[in-house]
């Protein structure tokens, strides 16, 4: 089983549950329940402005912000992030509280608001993955091994929470 991420990075799929045998999106309706969510829900962010840019622009300015390269999160309380602000989310999400959120339905608010205070990751802050393709936006990148992944670190928390959560996915507009 390949994993894959599509249009942003972030979340990934089992290839086979997406892609047919020719390499063709599989009708939507074949998919599992989750995948299809994510589908359809990525299918609305990928052309999204950054989250932390739009905060920081406003929606008077949205041709300032930088479009989204990676998603984070669970639908419909996913966080979108440029290469330049994926640091800030991860600092928020491993240092200031946002992995006690995730799964949760504030998940979202929680890291707005903290970003909105002024919440940042100091200089230099880094261990992000596949840095290399962005890498004016991120200075002096930690060495990748000293960090955990945490796109597996969300992927897996995602897994158990949808057990106990009840995800309310019928106003996605498919
Ligand atoms: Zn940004």
């Amino acid at each position: 089983m390949t994993k894959v991420s599509i249009g942003l990075r972030g979340w990934r799929f089992e290839e086979e549950e997406v892609f047919d045998d020719s390499g063709a999106f599989r009708p939507l309706t074949e998919m599992p329940p989750d995948t299809r969510d994510r589908i359809s829900r990525l299918m609305v962010m990928v052309d999204k402005p950054c989250d932390a840019c739009w905060l920081i622009h406003g929606e008077e300015e949205k041709q300032r912000c930088r479009s989204a390269a990676v998603v984070y999160g669970e639908p419909l309380r996913e966080v979108v992030l440029c290469g330049s602000h994926e640091a800030d989310f991860l600092y928020w999400f491993r240092e200031a509280g946002g992995r006690d959120l995730a799964g949760k339905r504030t998940f979202r608010n929680a890291f707005h608001q903290w970003f909105a205070d002024g919440g940042r990751a100091p200089d230099g802050y880094a261990g992000i993955e596949h840095v290399e393709s962005d890498p004016d936006s991120v200075p002096d990148p930690l060495p990748e091994e000293e960090l955990p992944s945490v796109e597996d670190e969300l992927a897996s928390l995602s897994e158990e929470e949808q057990e106990s959560l009840d995800i309310d996915l019928d106003d996605l507009d498919v």
